[in-house]
């Protein structure tokens, strides 16, 4: 490798081993300083298998839009929570520092209300207005595919199955 090649920055994600996980779980990343001391937290919420599974894309934008709302209901400090392009799962940002076990429940939280609860009036953003591809979300796939995830639980390491 040239020295440019070794020096350019690599996103922790892509050195995961991605067939030695075991989904659905929450995995901590690591943690961000800025220049004034606040720490930023990563998470990676893997709700399916990779390269197992896929949620389609419907289901997954109004699980996008919806836990949104709830993550930021349950997790202080909570910043943004966004898919992968796998559509395996989301990448959670924090304020500060959260336990695996406590993102994993409120995960569990907001995945149980999206699949015994929800109803369209509770998918927020769903307007030509409010959303950049307002035809393409499915709340049915979403509650399917939250059931499936809820049925096999959702462990607090990506390696061992620790289920909340
Ligand atoms: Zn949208």
């Amino acid at each position: 490798m040239t020295e440019e090649q070794t020096s350019k920055p690599r996103p922790e994600s892509f050195e995961l081993d991605h067939t030695k996980v075991k989904a659905p779980y929450v995995r901590f990343i690591d943690t961000q300083t800025g220049p004034n001391g606040d720490v930023i937290s990563n998470y990676d919420l893997r709700l399916v298998q990779p390269n197992e599974n896929a949620i389609p894309t419907a289901g997954l934008h109004t699980i996008e839009h919806t836990i949104a709302v709830l993550l930021r209901e349950r997790i202080p400090g909570y910043i943004d929570c966004s898919p992968f392009g796998c559509r395996t799962g989301f990448h959670l940002l924090t304020w500060g520092e959260h336990s695996p076990e406590d993102v994993a429940k409120a995960l569990k939280e907001s995945l149980e209300f999206i699949a015994y609860e929800a109803e369209w009036d509770d998918v927020p953003a769903t307007t030509v207005e409010s959303c950049g591809n307002y035809r393409d979300h499915s709340l049915f796939t979403a509650k399917e595919w939250a059931r499936d995830i809820l049925d096999k639980g959702i462990s607090s390491d990506a390696f061992e199955r620790k289920v909340v």
